[in-house]
């Protein structure tokens, strides 16, 4: 998937000045910057959770978050077009984002079985292993607040995967965790990485970002500062403000 050209502005505040970004399959892509920089902003266009006002974000040629009237114009679509996109473009959110009142079970498996996906003994079935996977499968019958955050996350995580999408968004991750908790959650994420899942992570883990992530964008002032290989990045960036910014945080 891809933005070009893309801009967003929050009344009279232009928080995305023109972002040009490609995600490749199989990569994972760290977004990095400052606070303010409008990193959340990007990743909420790649699935629609903010729709561009200009340019646009493309998923499979189409542009995500619109769709093509009769006469060929495209209009902001909140409807089918939206939920049909979310199945290929899964996200995790700092606040888990669980439904407190399903099991850890439920969570992962509601949207698979609501949307007919699959049946609910297979839908059970999937979740069970998706829970086995991010390490969790004894705590199945749970509810949200019955676990630590760093578990609640790697439900969310495990209801992300759930739909088996082609990419998965990450939007800070770890940021609302106890510090002791975050470790667990980075490790879910580098396993998903390994096995090739696609993935857009905004994170303030530069670690993690250098040893995981593919390609790296900094972001600066809802325009990119700089993007290129995590080892170019991290090791010779660019940048002046890239060099700042990373000497200051890492
Ligand atoms: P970052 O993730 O880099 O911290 P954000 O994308 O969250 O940056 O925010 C970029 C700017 O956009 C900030 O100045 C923020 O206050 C503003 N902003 C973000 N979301 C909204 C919104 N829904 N309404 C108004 N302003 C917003």
């Amino acid at each position: 998937m891809s933005a070009q050209a893309a801009t967003k502005s929050f009344g009279a505040a232009q928080v995305l000045k023109g972002v040009d970004l490609e995600v490749h399959r199989g990569e994972v892509v760290a977004i990095i910057g400052p606070s303010g920089s409008g990193k959340t902003t990007l990743i909420r266009t790649l699935n629609a959770m903010e729709t561009v006002d200009g340019g646009e974000v493309l998923y499979r040629g189409e542009p995500v978050g619109y769709r093509k009237t009769a006469g060929g114009t495209y209009v902001p679509a909140r409807d089918t077009v939206v939920a049909e996109q979310r199945q290929h473009i899964g996200m995790v959110f700092q606040q888990f984002n669980l439904f407190p009142h399903k099991t850890v079970l439920e969570n992962v498996t509601f949207a698979v079985v609501e949307l007919g996906k699959l049946n609910r003994a297979t839908a059970r079935e999937r979740g069970l292993e998706l829970l086995g996977k991010v390490g969790l499968a004894e705590h199945a019958a749970k509810y949200p607040h019955q676990l630590s955050g760093g578990q609640q996350q790697r439900v969310a995580i495990a209801r992300a995967l759930a739909m088996s999408p082609e990419v998965v968004l990450f939007d800070e991750p770890t940021s609302a965790l106890d510090p002791e908790l975050v470790d667990e959650v980075l490790a879910v994420m580098a396993e998903l990485a390994a096995e090739g899942l696609t993935m857009v992570i905004v994170t303030h883990e530069m670690r993690f970002a250098e040893q995981v992530a593919d390609w790296v964008v900094f972001m600066e002032d809802g325009r990119i500062g700089e993007q290129g290989p995590a080892e170019r990045i991290f090791s010779e960036p660019a940048n002046v403000r890239t060099r700042t910014f990373l000497d200051r945080v890492k």
